[in-house]
């Protein structure tokens, strides 16, 4: 192995080894706000990502309240404000025409009462930028790691293939946030135990013409959600899992849903093939055990979530915050003890629990299908009996169970 300590970001000499603090695999929410908030704790911080960009369509665009808190306390929110990005204060539902609302956010104890939508890519982009102007962070893209270096027992690194060659990266700590199908957990011994995830998503896109609007969900017969990406319409049909082959028979079928839906979304969509539509598998999993000596899963890695109140990237982003807030003064001093890690398991392991229990709860509602004019489901009927439940909802997806500030 060559030794070098900060080689160019994306020019590597074969068999490249890297010495750092902490070591990330992924560069998702999880993985680019822990490197972000490591670096700025002045920490030396290799984040690795597979892809060459952030430009992947399939994570979601909310940010949530609690997550622009966030972005306010470490001086980033103007940044993230000047970026193109539309606001939410109230989550509706359109049941066969029928507005309801499903989250107000509008009470929330935050500077930023709203959801915002922004591609990801923008998002991640932004916080690739704020870290990159610390000197111990580090990017490297398009690297994929497929190994973990173990020495007497201990994890100490990992290993994978970049642009030019093989690369080795040391490191006091390894933090797995490479998403639900990552393969360090799998290296690392881990396996997560399922959550049955009861939908599937069939993601395509729906052409727009000026002055186009539609609901950002609708439902009735299944529900669909759909994000303005200004040129098109992004939009998400939740299935029940294991329904979608690909034939033409269940795009047949898929249209003849959306039409009962919306008619509107109905003719948007006549023109769909099979091969305009993707299957998304949901999963509801989590580890038992977050860690082993020398690795630590967070976000997805360690609880898979399904889009079920879209607060994924959310809880992904708290794990982040209380990793840097607990290992950060560990790392800068020593090499963190199992101890530690179980410290950042047992601060995060009861918001995922409560969060999965609710996705779990919340399948039916969304898959339930009815003709227009037959009664709204029981969750939505309280929902609109009751309207200031809908803060309770609206604090539940706009903050979290447990909300985490950077201390
Ligand atoms: C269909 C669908 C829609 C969703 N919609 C929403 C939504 O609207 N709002 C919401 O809050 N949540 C949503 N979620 C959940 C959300 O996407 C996840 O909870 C969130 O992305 C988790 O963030 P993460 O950083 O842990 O992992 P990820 O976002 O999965 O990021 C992992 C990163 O690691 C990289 N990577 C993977 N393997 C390797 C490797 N071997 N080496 C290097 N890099 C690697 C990947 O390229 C990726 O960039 C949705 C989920 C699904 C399935």
């Amino acid at each position: 192995m060559l030794a070098s300590s900060h080689p160019t970001h994306d020019a590597f000499p074969m068999d490249t080894r890297i010495d750092t603090d902490c070591v990330i695999a992924g560069g998702g929410p999880a993985g680019l706000m822990l490197g972000l908030l490591l670096a700025r704790q002045g920490l030396d911080v290799t984040v690795v990502e597979k892809h060459a960009d952030f430009l992947r369509d399939f994570r979601g665009d909310t940010i949530h309240p609690s997550t622009q808190e966030l972005l306010g306390e470490i001086g980033l929110l103007d940044e993230f404000l000047a970026r193109p990005h539309a606001d939410m204060s109230r989550v509706t539902l359109s049941w066969h025409g029928t507005e309801l609302t499903l989250a107000d956010f509008s009470h929330l104890p935050t500077s930023r009462k709203v959801m915002t939508f922004m591609p990801q890519w923008d998002f991640l982009d932004l916080l690739a930028g704020a870290a990159e102007r610390f000197p111990g962070f580090r990017l490297l893209r398009s690297t994929r790691l497929d190994d973990v270096v173990r020495e007497d027992g201990r994890i100490v690194g990992v290993t994978g293939a970049g642009p030019d060659g093989t690369i080795e990266v040391r490191a006091r700590l390894v933090v797995d946030a490479s998403g639900r199908d990552s393969e360090l957990r799998a290296a690392a011994g881990l396996t997560p135990v399922g959550v049955a995830a009861a939908m599937d998503v069939l993601w395509f896109r729906v052409p727009k013409t000026a002055g186009d609007h539609h609901p950002f969900i609708q439902a009735g017969a299944g529900m669909v959600i759909t994000i303005d990406r200004t040129d098109f319409f992004q939009s998400a049909h939740v299935i029940p899992a294991g329904t979608w082959t690909g034939s033409a028979d269940d795009l047949r079928r898929m249209k003849e849903r959306l039409g009962r839906i919306s008619a509107r979304l109905g003719e948007a969509t006549a023109d769909l093939v099979p091969e305009d539509v993707h299957l998304l598998r949901v999963r509801l999993e989590r580890l038992r055990r977050w860690h082993v000596d020398g690795l630590l899963c967070i976000g997805d890695s360690a609880h898979a979530m399904s889009p079920a109140g879209g607060v994924g990237i959310n809880l992904a982003i708290q794990d982040a915050v209380a990793t840097a807030r607990i290992l950060g003064p560990v790392l800068a001093q020593r090499v963190p003890r199992p101890a530690d890690l179980r410290r950042v398991q047992r601060r995060r392991a009861w918001p995922v629990l409560v969060t999965q229990a609710v996705q779990r709860r919340l399948q039916g509602p969304v898959l339930s299908s009815s003709d227009a004019g037959s009664p709204l489901p029981r969750a939505l009927r309280m929902l609109r009996d009751h309207p200031r439940l809908t803060r309770i909802t609206g604090r539940f997806v706009g903050i979290g169970a447990r909300p985490e500030h950077p201390g």
